[in-house]
């Protein structure tokens, strides 16, 4: 059979009926053990923190949607980014986009600087980079792209072909496009992570995260690592991505079409200043985007005129966008990131990275894109 289609691919893969009933949905295999005929025979499960039938078939798909040879679910986005930073061997120098989500800033730069050493720069400028490479030899890179809030987009191809000639390896943070608009691996990526909270799962109902590659000797280190330490995803959860993400392709266009009717009204509304959105051509990066991205998402940001109050007479004027962090739900969400998502960062890295007071963040939903932008409309009228 030819190779399938990614709308085909993520509904039949991972998704075969259940072999014993001819159940059309896969089972959820709510079992903390498995029974052995003799001790050590087994049918390759014995204990849910290493294998979970459930949890094997999401990854089936996922590995799919990615073109990777292996993938491993676990319990959050974050703790797929700890089982990374697990297997680098003590005091190992990462070198890191500079707008990163903000659990990932915290994440190494509180908890696993105790291990390795960290560089934050902006990916954006291979020059900039490619001399930080040189001074700082990082073995590992780490790259968010487009970005979180700034949708920065970084050059894949370009940084993993620099990585792998300095000995280092690519990690791409891919939550934002989903596999559906983007496959690092494809652009030579070593590693791909999703937050599955966000598109992959897509119904705001799971906090769980993923991670793919092709290297036999990484799945050898994160599998002992995600067994050893244990931040696997229960079977419930995995089942409900498994059901969630039957509609990504769907949803990931419904998600577009929206984003880029929204996109133009705001660059054309008097009340804003500017509009970040990967598919205007006015985006900084907007070349590389249509290069690398099969599309440009769901995620707008833009820059209100005024600062903290009129940022927060808008947030509140809003009905249907829900004032909430996160992302990539069928529901519009909008985020004010210097207090809500990013108040991690210190105020003044977050200035000199461009996250100012008047810093509006949505993730559009799939709801009508008439109603969506009457809400902007009205609450811009507020301010
Ligand atoms: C949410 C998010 C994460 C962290 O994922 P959790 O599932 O919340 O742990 C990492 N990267 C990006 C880009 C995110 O949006």
């Amino acid at each position: 059979m030819k190779e399938m289609k990614f709308e085909t691919k993520v509904i039949h893969v991972g998704g075969e009926p259940d072999p014993t009933t001819g159940a059309i949905m896969p089972p959820i295999f709510q079992t903390s053990t498995y029974v052995q005929s003799s001790p050590g025979e087994h049918k390759g499960y014995e204990y849910t923190r290493s294998h979970n039938p459930t949890r094997t078939r999401l990854q089936e798909c996922l590995a799919s949607l990615e073109n990777a040879k292996h993938c491993f679910v676990t319990a959050s986005g974050l703790s797929a980014s700890s089982l990374i930073m697990h297997m680098l061997p003590k005091g190992s120098r990462i070198l890191c986009g500079d707008d990163v989500y903000g659990g990932t800033y915290r994440l190494f730069s509180k908890v696993f600087s105790e291990f390795h050493d960290y560089k934050f720069v902006d990916t954006t400028d291979l020059n900039k980079l490619e001399n930080k490479i040189k001074e700082f030899k990082p073995s590992l890179i780490w790259i968010e792209t487009p970005t979180n809030p700034l949708l920065k987009i970084s050059d894949v191809r370009a940084i993993s072909t620099l990585a792998k000639a300095n000995g280092a390896l690519t990690v791409v943070d891919n939550t934002f496009m989903s596999p559906y608009f983007q496959n690092p691996l494809d652009l030579g990526a070593d590693i791909v992570l999703h937050s599955m909270t966000k598109f992959i799962n897509g119904h705001s109902d799971v906090v769980g995260g993923a991670l793919m590659f092709n290297s036999d000797e990484i799945k050898e280190k994160i599998f002992f690592y995600q067994n050893a330490i244990g931040p696997s995803q229960s079977p419930f959860d995995s089942w409900l991505v498994l059901r969630g993400i039957k509609t990504l392709a769907i949803r990931m266009k419904a998600h577009e079409q929206n984003a880029l009717k929204i996109a133009h009204f705001l660059e054309n509304h008097p009340k804003i200043e500017k509009v970040l959105y990967p598919g205007l051509p006015t985006h900084p990066q907007h070349k590389i985007a249509v290069e690398q991205m099969k599309g440009f998402g769901g995620m707008i940001t833009f820059f209100l005129r005024g600062g903290i109050s009129e940022s927060t007479q808008f947030l509140k004027s809003l009905k249907l966008f829900a004032l909430a962090e996160s992302l990539g739900g069928v529901e519009s969400l909008v985020d004010h990131p210097a207090i809500m998502t990013h108040a991690s960062i210190p105020k003044n890295v977050r200035e000199d990275l461009g996250i100012f007071d008047n810093l509006i963040r949505l993730s559009v939903g799939i709801e009508d894109s008439l109603d969506l932008i009457n809400d902007l409309e009205n609450a811009l009228a507020k301010i």
